[in-house]
């Protein structure tokens, strides 16, 4: 059958040949002859024996799924920068909407109610800028709290913010409630300057760049978020998060599909751009752990995109690790939601602008989840073909949506992406030895020890 055998996948890098199961999560490096040798049509079977694989298919999966148990709350939609970038603008008739107390108060009520056992839920503050509601969203912590002690439950936070408000009561009220803090932010002053100025045009970095080293001595565990556009340099973007303090950073390339005509971002290049990025930054991780370079290894791991990854393919390889297919790439219009500033509910913030996509309300229990509960690797044709498919889930519904017009047709560009970052993470999980492995837990780049 040979390159075409549904069940292989087969990829060169530098000379060096990998093999990888498509169904069963297995994957290896393997002599270029055995590869070439598949290449030319002979059998596929010796290499998945190689890989220690069933020749089988698996069967079909029967899915139960979790009750939701994250909100994203749209607290307003008003922001006090004009990035580039921003969608929020083109949200039909909702410019200038705010969410009351009330709805708020709702969307806590719903949660609580539709969490189920759900033992820890988790509340997002999301815009516009969240923090132009900050008053609200303490009176929602102390609401949320309360109710989550009455069910016997947690409540986790998030906050996605530009960063242009953090004072020092926001920051108090970040740590006291182990806030999990979101900054979106684009790294170097003249890449930050154009694409996130604030209102009126004025110069944002260094303003921000000063809030966020206070709010890193409070919350070191806040992550930057960068937007990337073709042609911004991935490696400055970490170098600025680096020196701001940051122990994460994770860079997304800016989804043309959400902007007006005019602002387009070219898809093909920056995904592009990404892929060679990562695989720059697999080059020099194995170079640093080879020579034990523990610096330059904690460098690369403020990028979290590419530390991802990693992560996940040591993780799958781990000896008697069980085939953890993933079937969804996220928990949108499952586990998680998103409540509009009127109390609708979308399945993420990212549908906000799409009305015909609208899955109920936090004024009525339950919602309309049965489109995002199929998952794309049965549902959709260029999953259900793709070699990484249990590797990625899926992708992301809006990303195909905003480029193909259908959640169920998948974006070649962020699909090229999502590939790439996968066999670089089989690359290095797979060329690196059990020594230099030892070294990547013993230092912490890589949690646990393996079994
Ligand atoms: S989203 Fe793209 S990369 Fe992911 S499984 Fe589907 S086709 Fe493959
Ligand atoms: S659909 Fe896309 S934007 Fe929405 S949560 Fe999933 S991955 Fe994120």
């Amino acid at each position: 059958m040979g390159l075409t055998d549904p069940r292989l996948h087969l990829f060169a890098v530098q000379g060096a040949s990998y093999a990888v199961s498509t169904d069963y999560l297995r994957f290896a490096g393997i002599a270029p002859e055995a590869a070439e040798a598949v290449r030319r049509g002979g059998p596929a079977g010796p290499v998945l024996n190689r890989l220690g694989v069933p020749l089988e298919p698996p069967g079909q999966k029967g899915f139960r799924f979790a009750p939701p148990d994250t909100l994203v709350l749209m607290l307003t939609y008003a922001c006090n920068m004009a990035c580039r970038y921003c969608c929020q603008g083109e949200i039909p008739a909702a410019r200038e909407n705010q969410m009351s107390q009330a709805v708020a108060y709702r969307a806590v009520d719903w949660l609580m109610r539709n969490s189920a056992d759900a033992e820890t839920v988790n509340i997002g503050f999301f815009g516009g800028e969240p923090l132009l509601r900050f008053p609200l969203m303490q009176e929602i912590a102390a609401y949320a709290d309360r109710r989550a002690s009455a069910a016997g439950k947690r409540v986790r936070y998030g906050i996605m913010t530009n960063g242009l408000l953090l004072t020092e009561p926001v920051i108090d009220f970040l740590a006291a409630n182990q806030v999990q803090v979101t900054v979106s932010f684009d790294g170097p002053a003249a890449v930050q300057n154009r694409n996130r100025p604030l209102k009126g045009g004025g110069r944002s970095f260094r303003l921000i760049a000063g809030r966020i080293r206070k709010l890193l001595a409070r919350c070191p565990d806040a992550t930057l978020r960068s937007t990337l556009y073709a042609g911004t340099d991935p490696d400055l973007v970490l170098q600025t998060a680096r020196r701001l303090g940051f122990r994460q950073c994770r860079m997304e390339k800016v989804s043309s599909s959400l902007l007006a005509e005019g602002k387009k971002n070219d898809e093909a290049a920056s995904s592009g751009q990404m892929a060679a990025h990562l695989r720059r930054q697999g080059e020099r991780f194995l170079a640093a752990a080879r020579e034990r370079d523990a610096a330059a290894l904690q460098r690369i791991a403020v990028d979290g995109a590419f530390m991802e990854v990693v992560r996940q393919m040591f993780q799958l390889a781990r000896a008697g690790a069980p085939v953890r297919r993933r079937w969804f790439s996220c928990g949108a219009g499952r586990q998680l939601l998103a409540v509009a500033a009127n109390g609708d509910l979308y399945p993420c913030p990212r549908f906000l602008a799409l009305p015909e996509y609208r899955l109920g309300s936090v004024a009525e229990d339950g919602f309309r989840g049965e489109l995002h509960h199929k998952s794309l690797l049965i549902h959709s044709e260029d999953c259900r073909s793709c070699w990484a498919r249990y590797y990625c889930g899926g992708g992301c519904v809006v990303e195909h949506l905003g480029r193909t017009g259908s959640i169920f047709r998948a974006n070649p560009d962020t699909c090229r992406l999502r590939r790439a970052r996968i066999e670089t993470g089989i690359r290095v999980f797979a060329e690196c030895s059990d020594d230099d492995r030892a070294f990547l837990h013993e230092i912490g780049v890589l949690p646990g020890r393996q079994a």
